[in-house]
């Protein structure tokens, strides 16, 4: 190991870390936490700290650290095969294997998967799928994608479009005028503080609706969303609001793509988001929990009519033209597997369940009654604080104060990661699924801590 000063020169002089702060991380401003391992939830650095991951990396490495059960199945098949492509027809038993287990846990109605790498890619592939869809159909003006204010999907040219948050769009020139947003299902945030809950979801419903009209609805393709709001704030929905979002698209023949990079394979308490909140997709997105991230593969689950008539494009047009290098790599595939067995093995879907459970009812009994407290909001292991200047009328810090960016500062001086989500006063929570109560402990004591330091 090189000594510690020398890799920080050489990570600020030659590194272009992602959503950085870049001229500061160059200035040697930021922090720089380098990091050599990892086991259960926690992780350590290499000045000896070693802390809880209460965010599971970024809310994917699902069974948690150091797992010689997904390590080894990797190096057996680096070993075997490192390599073979997936084009014309070829495969690998891990990718056959993987694609038959992603099947067997996914709702009723879905069809095939096409592998990726990352959720950004795998939802590029998706909107091209949509289109090349409409096209076989006869519908060539049918192409618009409506997304959500503050819905997350990658931070590609179309994926960093349909993520709603401005930060993903300023100085880049996006969104692309194929996508239209729509309200965000943030009941804290509603138009009106006298809406009810219900009212807030008919609200949502004729938003979409009237979009739909002004476009008209022989131009849009498709709705994208995640079943629970992750990076724009981890918001569950109101309740019944997917029921009257599914019930505006089917009357209007739009596609339903239900983004599951951060849900898929357990974290909301069940094995898919979709079958969580009665969902019934056209694709799926799975990215993150699929090899909780000990190796990058995504995929697109393909529903039933969409996938016929992706048959029918290529025997009207000969083979589809759309694959990627690695799409369906070996190695990421073999990681895939044995993840999804110790996934099952472990009960850790149950245990999102419960655990998760416990972890937002404690935090709730640790914050919910804090003067600066709006809101602790949850789903599985999904938990999210969000932070007011004051809460009888849910006024918000101005962002130039970085409330939350101070807690989770101060949590990490605790032992403990967090993340400051990107859009507001909001501090997320999204531990490995293995997560013990004990540990839920240790993350709503070091947050309450936290909170206290900074607010009072
Ligand atoms: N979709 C969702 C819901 C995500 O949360 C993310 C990443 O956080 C993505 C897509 C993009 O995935 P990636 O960062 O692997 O491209």
């Amino acid at each position: 190991m090189l000594s510690n000063d020398q890799l920080d020169r050489w990570d600020r002089e030659n590194f272009f870390h992602p959503s950085t702060h870049l001229a500061q991380h160059a200035r040697g401003e930021t922090p720089n936490r380098i990091v050599t391992g990892g086991q259960g939830v926690y992780i350590e650095d290499r000045d000896g700290n070693r802390l809880l991951d209460a965010f599971a990396g970024l809310y994917c490495v699902n069974v948690g650290y150091g797992r010689t059960e997904i390590t080894d199945a990797i190096a057996q098949q680096a070993r075997e095969l490192a390599y073979y492509h997936a084009y014309v027809g070829h495969g690998t038993e891990a990718s056959i294997t993987l694609s038959k287990m992603i099947l067997d846990r996914a709702p009723a109605g879905m069809s095939k998967v096409y592998f990726g790498l990352g959720g950004s890619d795998a939802n590029e592939t998706n909107i091209k799928l949509v289109w090349y869809y409409n096209n076989i159909l006869g519908r060539p003006e049918k192409k618009k994608i409506i997304s959500r204010w503050r819905g997350y999907h990658g931070s590609g040219l179309m994926t960093g479009s349909l993520t709603g948050l401005s930060s993903f769009h300023n100085k880049f020139d996006l969104p692309l005028p194929q996508v239209l947003h729509t309200e965000a299902p943030y009941y804290l945030r509603r138009p009106r503080q006298n809406m009810s809950e219900a009212e807030f979801v008919l609200h949502c419903a004729a938003e979409l609706e009237a979009l739909i009209e002004r476009e008209g609805a022989d131009t849009i393709a498709a709705f994208i969303g995640e079943p629970v709001l992750g990076t724009g704030g981890i918001v569950p929905p109101p309740a019944g609001y997917w029921d009257a979002i599914q019930q505006v698209l089917d009357r209007h023949d739009i596609l339903l793509i239900v983004d599951e990079v951060v849900t898929g394979f357990g974290r909301l308490g069940s094995m898919m988001g979709s079958d969580h909140y009665g969902l019934r997709p056209d694709i799926i997105t799975i990215a993150k929990g699929l090899t909780s991230a000990y190796a990058p593969l995504s995929g697109s689950i393909i529903g039933d009519r969409l996938w016929k008539v992706l048959e029918q494009g290529t025997d009207e047009n000969g083979p589809i033209g759309h694959g990627w290098t690695y799409s369906a790599h070996p190695i990421g595939a073999a990681a895939g597997i044995a993840n999804l067995n110790l996934v099952d093995s472990l009960g850790l879907v149950e245990n999102a369940g419960k655990t998760g459970g416990y972890l937002n009812t404690q935090m709730k009994a640790a914050l919910a009654d804090h003067p600066h407290v709006a809101e602790v909001r949850g789903e599985g292991m999904l938990c999210a604080v969000e932070l007011v200047k004051d809460r009888d009328n849910t006024s918000f810090f101005d962002p130039s104060e970085k409330v939350a960016i101070r807690i989770v500062a101060e949590m990490v001086k605790s032992g403990v990661i967090a993340r400051a989500m990107p859009q507001g006063d909001i501090i997320g929570f999204a531990p490995p699924l293995c997560l013990s109560r004990e540990e839920a402990d240790i993350v709503v004591e070091k947050t309450a801590a936290a909170v206290k330091a900074v607010l009072g």
